[in-house]
């Protein structure tokens, strides 16, 4: 797996890509992913905003030419993963679970009221932590859906197996 240095990638996925984009935020990388936004606006935002332009779409690749653009030939999120993982040798950052799978925001820890007020009964009783996030209102907690998604992140990045950082 080459190595890259420099800063953190960032990506732009396509309106084909939206579960890539929730593993992409998951792992910690910052990924947009607006499924209305029409092909040279798409280009433009991933030019302006030095994102890596992931896409299944020949066409965005050979005539649009992004900047830096990757064409994705699979359908399967994970494969798609594992694919942009070995191109940008990406590895899991300290971010982990830390960005909002929906909207992309960074997460903050829950105040008292919010995990009282948002956080069923029994999730409540977990040890957390809770995140809430500030574009959405959504609430995060380390649940079998936390889990799950690690498992099948350790398939792809082998560090993630036993007993690393995070939830
Ligand atoms: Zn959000």
């Amino acid at each position: 797996m080459p190595s890259r240095s420099g800063p953190t990638p960032r990506f732009a996925v396509d309106a084909m890509l939206g579960r890539l984009a929730r593993w992409l935020r998951a792992l910690g990388f910052d990924t947009t992913y607006s499924p209305d936004i029409d092909d040279h606006d798409l280009v433009a935002l991933a030019n302006r905003e030095q994102r890596i332009l992931l896409t299944r779409d020949q066409h965005l690749i050979t005539f649009l030419r992004p900047d830096q653009g990757l064409l994705l030939r699979t359908g399967r999120p994970l494969v798609q993963l594992d694919r942009v993982a070995r191109a940008f040798g990406l590895s899991p950052t300290d971010d982990l679970f830390n960005r909002c799978l929906m909207c992309n925001s960074r997460l903050r820890a829950a105040t008292t009221n919010e995990i009282a007020t948002r956080v069923p009964e029994r999730p409540r009783t977990l040890p957390g932590p809770f995140l809430a996030c500030p574009g959405c209102g959504r609430i995060y907690w380390p649940g079998s859906h936390v889990r799950r998604m690690r498992r099948e992140l350790a398939e792809i990045f082998p560090e993630l197996r036993a007993g690393g950082a995070g939830p």
